[in-house]
């Protein structure tokens, strides 16, 4: 039998290529999304890939939500925790509210999805926890105190998530984009991407959806048991991680 994936924010994006790149692996997965019902229903009738709507920052809804999809798709064998989001501002002008956007998405849902997996993870002795940080939360980003923080946090989430799956064969890992070609970045000015962006890629383009996917497909296979919290960086040498 097949192993069953979620991958939260997996219909659009960095998030499409990892949910496409699991099905091609042979996992059946569910892909969650917050909202945008268009983009979803396409990538569904596109894919196949069933997806359900809730909000990650609600630990309600992630409830209510995880155990609708273990119902209908199976015991979730692989968590990609990928839904993400950028409320940007220098903090002198940073809202309460961009602050906790940003932190809600991005680091309340790793509890909030996490905790509605961990219990059926352990009783049955495998469990791939998989969340997607960012260049951001590696080197700090001007603009970016809530997203830095939150990134750099879910660093530390995963590096004691792994210390207690350990023994009972659930890894935990990160995976830290660099400039990733998704609608968004493609839709900076060319001008912009050609002066202020490339020149500091060592590798002289963006990454692929599909480099961070296949990282994401690795991590979660029998092969990777070894590796457990890990930060793998993906940015085609812009920052070393120490
Ligand atoms: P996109 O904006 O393309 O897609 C985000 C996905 O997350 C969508 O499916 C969206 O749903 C979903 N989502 C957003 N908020 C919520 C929420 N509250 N509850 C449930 N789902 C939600 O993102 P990217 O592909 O650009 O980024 C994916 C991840 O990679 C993020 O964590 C991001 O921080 C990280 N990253 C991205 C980089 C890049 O270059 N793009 C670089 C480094 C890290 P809906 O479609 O309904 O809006």
């Amino acid at each position: 039998m097949s192993r069953t994936a979620l991958v939260t924010g997996g219909t659009r994006g960095i998030g499409a290529a990892i949910s496409i790149g699991l099905k091609e692996a042979g996992y059946t997965v569910a892909a969650s999304y917050a909202g945008n019902d268009e983009a979803a229903n396409a990538f569904k009738a596109e894919t196949g890939i069933e997806v359900y709507k809730f909000d990650v920052g609600d630990f309600q809804s992630c409830q209510d939500a995880i155990a609708k999809i273990e119902g209908e798709v199976g015991p979730i064998d692989v968590l990609v925790n990928n839904a993400g989001i950028t409320r940007d501002a220098m903090l002198h002008k940073m809202t309460i509210d961009q602050w906790r956007d940003v932190m809600s998405t991005n680091m309340d849902s790793l509890f909030n999805t996490t905790k509605n997996v961990i219990d059926g993870m352990r009783e049955r002795g495998f469990g791939r926890i998989i969340n997607i940080s960012s260049i951001n939360g590696q080197k700090g980003q001007m603009g970016q105190t809530n997203y830095s923080a939150a990134k750099a946090g879910l660093v530390g989430f995963t590096k004691a998530l792994a210390q207690e799956g350990a023994r009972k064969g659930i890894t935990a890992n990160a995976v830290a984009p660099g400039y990733i070609a998704t609608e968004m970045v493609k839709a900076i000015p060319e001008d912009v991407l050609n002066k202020q962006i490339l020149p500091y890629i060592p590798v002289g383009r963006l990454g692929e959806p599909e480099e961070i996917a296949r990282c994401v497909a690795f991590l979660a296979s029998d092969e990777a048991g070894f590796i457990t919290g890990s930060t793998i960086t993906v940015n085609g040498g812009q920052y070393f991680a120490s």
